[in-house]
Formats: structure tokens, C-alpha cells, sequence
């Protein structure tokens, strides 16, 4: 069981453990006093929430956790005084963040300077594992260099994962760059069932090379790695987990849904826009079941046409909507001004359209009967976890491969778009989740998952397990460390 006994005052840890200790005097003290973790987050919504969902989990497990970030999308450290936050001073822009090099640009920052930021830390103040974002690949070399254990929290599923990881055998076959010519994208991927050529993870042709060599990287970080914590339920992807634990043999962690560990009202500390309150009023409203929610998270971006045709699927639909509508949805939009004329007045009591939305909140809220997703996933764990049908729409990176499972493996849900956007389409796939008996079908299943979703984390559930078996893990590592 853990070695860290006691709590303590941050300052006062820190200051009890010299810089010339030897690494055994370090091992006593630690076990004396606590075990430290230095938590790394990327910078983006959708990987600093889980990153931080775990840092409070391991909390509440009686380590000492310090946040190292960027100083671009910083969390609030306000939002978690039990923490102690460090900022990489890496410079990086607002203009340079919106860029697709972002990911490259942050590892060849920290690179420079993160090796003696780690090596300052170890020094006046014992470490006993790091745990990274995957995309930070360039800590791995740096974390062998200090011999300071590292563990990763993966954001995606195991599917995805297990693609990104054959991205020079599918490359080899032809199969990627996408898009490759129509006749092959109903092609299965044999090593990859239930994939299809079109629901590969690719990325735009002209990005296609820089993907690659984040891919690589990612997937080597992953490689180098003690031990692997996955956001996920082990039962959601059974026979994913058993393929992933053939292939790689450090331990597998599949502790998910991490966001049901707290109170959903406690969700909106990670937040980095200031989330609208009025979409839970103006849910309450609402018939029960009765509200389509629109997100599509907080990265990805849509062309003007498509944002119009969402507006008329919408409105044509006569299902009431709460439609996130995010700065920069359409590329250097702020947020309502490419509304059609007059589509609000037209919509008056039947859509609300908010900057940011409480997500979690809002998918518990007894009047959302679906949501309308670009299958991120965290808003597709948060969907399942609540029970909510989903109406998919994959754009970009993992997203395709989240969609197929829940068209195709879970049954929770229908894909709204093939190669266009069209309002037509958008309209008949809204109702038929909505009103139709597909749509009743669907609920039953998802149903069904919600409860799988939520029995993990109960005592002697397959997540519950899995961060005790953490917990002894990272104790161990630290006490050999
Ligand atoms: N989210 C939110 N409010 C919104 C839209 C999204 O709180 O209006 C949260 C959502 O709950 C999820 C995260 O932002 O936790 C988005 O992560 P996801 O992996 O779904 O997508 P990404 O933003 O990484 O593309």
C-alpha cells in the first residue's frame, strides 16, 4: 500500500528534502513524508480536464501533486489551492496556438527547457513518477535522461490508439494519407476491425506529414512509458484491451470515466471559457427528453456552408435545440454573426444558443434526448456515461473511430454526414433519434451502457480496481525509485 503516511504543508515538503541527498536518503524521506507526482498536462481543453481529473484523484489518494503547464490555456490554479502549479515560461502566442503546428511547436520549446526545469525539481524535492499527456513526446527522452519513472494518461480510446500505432503499416498499404480514391474507403482494415479505409484517423493531405510525425512521436511516448492510464472502462472495449495488452507489455491502467470520481457541478474548474448558466435554465423549460444538444468541443472547425446547413437541419427540425456555437466554430467567426437573417426570430423558443455550455450539466439534464457530437472523446464518455443518444459528426484525428463504435459496436447512435453536410439529411437523422422508433431502440441501448458505464466505479468494479492497482504501482515505482 502507498508509503506516504501523512499530509503535510507543500512549502514545508519541499524545504525538508535537500538537494544533496543521496536517491536512498530520498527513498526514506519520501516514504517518511509522502510521495510527490508531477502531472504535465497539453494545453488543450479536452486533455488539461482529464489531466486534472486525475491530479484530484490521486489527491484524494494522499499524494502531493504538482501541475507543470504552458503558459498558453494556463488552468486557474485558484480553482485547486491543494495543488502547487509551475509554468513553463515556453512563449507560446495566441496566433501561434491556432496553427496545426502547435503540438510541434510546444515539444520544441519544452525540449530546451524542460530538462533542467525537471532536474532544479528533483533536486530540491523527490519526484516519485511523472505522468504526461502522450503528446508532450518530448519528455520521454528526458524523463530515461533523469531516470525518473514516467507514466502516460492516454485521452483517447484504446481503438484509436491501436490505429495511430499501425500508421506506418497503413501507410504502407496505401491506405493513408487519406483521402484516398472513393473505390477503397469501404475497404475493411483487416488489422483493425471494424474500421474502414474512410474511418482511419488522417488528417487533411497538406497536414498529412506533420500528423505523421506527431503520431510517431505520440505513439513512441506511449512506448517508453511504465505504464499506461487509459480514460476509459474496461468493459466499453473488452477485446481492444485484451488485443493492447498481447502488444505492449508495461501495465494498463483503464481507470474511466474520470469525470464521475466528483460532483458534476465541480467539472467547471478545468474550464477555459466562461460556461453560460443559461443553458441550464432554459433547459429547465423543457419537455423531458425533448432538447437536442449541439457540441462539437472545443478545437474543431466547420465551414461557413456547413454552419448554415446546421442552422436550417435545426431549425427545420422543430426539436427544440441548445446549440454551443464557440468562437472560431467557423474559422474567424466570434460566434452568432453568420446566422442566416431573421433565423433567430425563427427559432425564438425553440433553440438557445450559447459561447460555452456546462457540458456535463447539460448532458445530465433530464430534457436532453440527444447530442450532436464531433465525437471527441470525452464528450462521447460524458454522453455514454449519462445515457444520451448521440447523433455523430467526426471531423478530425480520433474522431472517426470513436463514431464507428458508437454506430457500429455500441449501437448508441446515428452518423450524420457522409462526404457534405446537408439540412435535409441533418433533419430526417434528428428525428429519427428523436421521435422514431430507431431512436427508441437506440435509448434502450444506451441505457444499457450507461449502467456497464457507471457500475466500474463502484467497489470491486473493473475502474475501481484498476486505480488501486495505480495507486500500489506508482507506490512501488516511487519506493524503487
Ligand atoms: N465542453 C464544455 N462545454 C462546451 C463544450 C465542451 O464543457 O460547451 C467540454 C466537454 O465536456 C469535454 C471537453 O470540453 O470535456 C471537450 O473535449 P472533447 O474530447 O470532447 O473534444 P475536443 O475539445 O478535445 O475536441
Amino acid at each position: 500500500m502507498p508509503c506516504f503516511k501523512q499530509r503535510i504543508d507543500n512549502n514545508h515538503y519541499t524545504k525538508e528534502i535537500s538537494e544533496d541527498k543521496t536517491r536512498e536518503e530520498r527513498r526514506k524521506m519520501v516514504q517518511q513524508i509522502g510521495c510527490r507526482l508531477v502531472l504535465c498536462p497539453f494545453p488543450l481543453q479536452g486533455h488539461i480536464t482529464p489531466m486534472l481529473q486525475l491530479a484530484s484523484i490521486l489527491h484524494t489518494k494522499g499524494f502531493f501533486i504538482t501541475i507543470i503547464h504552458s503558459n498558453y490555456n494556463s488552468p486557474n490554479p485558484s480553482n485547486y489551492p491543494q495543488f502547487t502549479f509551475l509554468q513553463i515560461p515556453d512563449g507560446i502566442s495566441e496566433p501561434e496556438a491556432s496553427s496545426f503546428d502547435l503540438i510541434i511547436l510546444i515539444n520544441n520549446r519544452w525540449e530546451t527547457i524542460i530538462k533542467d526545469f525537471l532536474a532544479k525539481l528533483l533536486s530540491e524535492d523527490p519526484i516519485a513518477c511523472l505522468i504526461s499527456d502522450p503528446l508532450l513526446y518530448c519528455l520521454g527522452g528526458v524523463a530515461d535522461s533523469l531516470l525518473l519513472p514516467k507514466i502516460v494518461l492516454s485521452s483517447s480510446a484504446v481503438l484509436p490508439f491501436r490505429a495511430f500505432t499501425a500508421f506506418p503499416l497503413l501507410r504502407e498499404r496505401g491506405y493513408l494519407p487519406l483521402p484516398i480514391q472513393d473505390s477503397r474507403l469501404e475497404e475493411t482494415v483487416v488489422e483493425l476491425p471494424p474500421l474502414q479505409v474512410k474511418d482511419l484517423p488522417g488528417a487533411d493531405v497538406s497536414h498529412f506529414e506533420k500528423f505523421y510525425q506527431v503520431v510517431s512521436g505520440m505513439v513512441k511516448e506511449n512506448e517508453m512509458s511504465s505504464g499506461i492510464i487509459w480514460n476509459s472502462i474496461a468493459e466499453l472495449e473488452e477485446s481492444e484491451f485484451t488485443i493492447l495488452r498481447q502488444e505492449f507489455s508495461m501495465p494498463m491502467f483503464p481507470i474511466g470515466p474520470l469525470h464521475k470520481y466528483f460532483p458534476t457541478a465541480s467539472s467547471s474548474a478545468s474550464s477555459l471559457l466562461a460556461e453560460d448558466r443559461s443553458s441550464i435554465s432554459w433547459l429547465d423549460k423543457q419537455q423531458p427528453k425533448s432538447v437536442v444538444y449541439v457540441s462539437f468541443g472545443s478545437l474543431v472547425a466547420i465551414s461557413e456552408t456547413e454552419f448554415l446547413e446546421m442552422a436550417w437541419g435545426l431549425a427545420n427540425s422543430k426539436q427544440p435545440f441548445l446549440w454551443v456555437v464557440r468562437p472560431g466554430l467557423v474559422h474567424g467567426s466570434e460566434s452568432l454573426e453568420l446566422l442566416p437573417k431573421g433565423f433567430l426570430e425563427n427559432v425564438r423558443g425553440m433553440g438557445h444558443l450559447v459561447k460555452w455550455a456546462p457540458q456535463l450539466e447539460v448532458l445530465a439534464h433530464p430534457a436532453v434526448g440527444a447530442f450532436w457530437t464531433h465525437n471527441g472523446w470525452n464528450s462521447t464518455l460524458e454522453s455514454i456515461c449519462e445515457g444520451v443518444p448521440m447523433i455523430c459528426m467526426p471531423l478530425f484525428a480520433d474522431q472517426n473511430v470513436n463514431a464507428k463504435y458508437v454506430t457500429h459496436v455500441w449501437r448508441v447512435g446515428l452518423k450524420v454526414w457522409n462526404k457534405s453536410l446537408e439540412r435535409a439529411e441533418i433533419e430526417t437523422t434528428i428525428k429519427k433519434i428523436m421521435v422514431e422508433n430507431e431512436g427508441k431502440e437506440i435509448r434502450e441501448r444506451m441505457l444499457i451502457l450507461k449502467e456497464k458505464a457507471n457500475l466500474c466505479l463502484k467497489q470491486g468494479g473493473s475502474s475501481y480496481q484498476a486505480l488501486e492497482e495505480l495507486v500500489s504501482y506508482i507506490s512501488n515505482l516511487q519506493c524503487n525509485h
